[in-house]
């Protein structure tokens, strides 16, 4: 049959140009990786085709033996590489990951307790627009004013007052390392069930190089794209017996119908990628570059939310720039070096424009960037964004990095 290029020029068009940003651009979003040729080439695969409703060798359809092997396979790999009991790989998403929780321990109306979002939460720790905000009853703990960590006396005190059912340890935009036991400590005061969503920090957990939730967790969450480079879904582990028979309800039939077999097979891929040693070296170097990126920042006059990053990501307040997130976004990918805004905890200015950018270092490192590289991206950042503050025309320093980016990252290609 005919190739995308031949079928559908307008699509093919977009496809390749995709993959020339991809190639040409610096990526810095916290949340992206760029996933090997095996895992897009079983996520591209005939096993799009197949309907699988059930777990392996427990379906709802005929012709299942084969994929069958592939779900085994990344329930398996899943469960070695965090070392737990039971793993589900079905999620669609990380978002659809943290509903099978919700669904299989609260009911609409119950409490629960997350990460405000201002402080580094994710919408579905209780943002009011998500279906965690409306369906149930979100209390949220903060950071600290003085030093940005997670204020966990202050997460002590709201569990005792508001005795929520299950309390969510994670974030999207935290640094630092999570005191996973403390949590356990404070759902224990309670009774309640605690929910590690570890989607940003997955790999590291994987590589060895961030606190791996387990034991403390009744229930761990991740996403399998962002540090895990996986193809994009999520996965749900917990060693707790019965709360794992209402997890694989809770997903189906409860949220989802046919899982795709495809990004399963795909995630078999990533969860075997990531049990060889290179990528306990690959998580050993995404973190020492992002201690050098902020380093680099904090040179260039950034300030660096906390004050530095045990992790891939970090926060970077351009307050003392006086340059707003959203500005720097723009001008940034003018330069070539792709970033987002984010809000920075405590942050005077709407989410629209913010007075930070997050920034991380999963991409860059897949693509072989060691710490020179990423000093030198964080002077780049420096220099595109003086000239934002500074007024007037900008575009020949813009002009000027994206040159230099694109030297860069020609001598470290991607996909061929
Ligand atoms: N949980 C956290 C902590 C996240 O950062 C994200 C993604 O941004 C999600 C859940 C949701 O994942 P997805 O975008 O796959 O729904």
């Amino acid at each position: 049959s005919a190739s995308v290029a031949q079928s559908d020029p307008a699509l093919a068009a977009v496809l390749d140009g995709e993959l020339r940003r991809q190639q040409d651009q610096i990526e810095l979003i916290a949340s992206e990786n760029i996933v090997s040729q095996a895992v897009l080439e079983a996520q591209g695969s005939v096993l799009t085709n197949k309907y699988a409703e059930g777990y392996p060798g427990k379906r709802y359809y005929g012709g299942c033996e084969v994929v069958d092997e592939a779900e085994a396979l990344a329930i398996e790999r899943a469960k070695t590489l965090f070392g737990c009991d039971f793993a589900n790989v079905q999620p669609h998403s990380g978002s659809q990951a943290n509903q099978a929780v919700f669904m299989a321990t609260l009911v609409p109306g119950d409490t629960f307790m997350g990460m405000d979002l201002a402080a580094g939460g994710h919408l579905t720790h209780g943002k009011s627009v998500n279906q965690s905000g409306k369906w149930f009853r979100p209390v949220s703990y903060a950071v600290r004013s003085q030093d940005h960590l997670i204020d966990y006396d202050q997460a002590a005190e709201l569990a005792l007052a508001e005795k929520p059912k299950v309390i969510i340890a994670g974030g999207s935009a935290y640094s630092r390392h999570i005191d996973f036991a403390r949590f356990r400590q404070i759902a224990d005061s309670v009774g309640a069930i605690l929910m590690a969503d570890i989607a940003h920090y997955a790999g590291l957990v994987a590589g060895g190089v961030y606190p791996n939730p387990f034991p403390h967790a009744h229930v761990v969450t991740t996403t399998t794209h962002k540090t895990l480079r996986g193809p994009r879904g999520g996965l749900i582990l917990t060693n707790d017996k019965k709360l794992a028979k209402k997890l694989d309800s809770a997903v189906f039939p409860g949220l989802q119908g046919g899982p795709l077999m495809h990004v399963i097979a795909a995630k078999a891929v990533a969860f075997g990628e990531a049990l060889r040693p290179e990528f306990k070296a690959y998580a050993r170097q995404v973190v020492d570059n992002a201690r050098a990126l902020a380093d680099s920042l904090q040179q260039a006059g950034f300030r660096i939310v906390s004050n530095g990053t045990d992790s891939h990501l970090m926060l970077v307040d351009l307050t003392p720039k006086g340059v707003n997130g959203a500005d720097a976004e723009i001008a940034l990918e003018r330069a070539g070096i792709t970033t987002n805004k984010n809000g920075i905890p405590f942050d005077p200015l709407p989410p629209v424009q913010t007075s930070g950018i997050r920034v991380g270092t999963p991409a860059g490192t897949t693509r072989g960037f060691g710490e020179d590289e990423f000093r030198q991206v964080g002077r780049w950042i420096g220099e595109v964004l003086d000239g934002v503050a500074a007024g007037g025309d900008n575009s020949a320093v813009e002009a000027r990095v994206r040159g230099e980016v694109l030297a860069l990252t020609k001598r470290f290609p991607i996909y061929g």
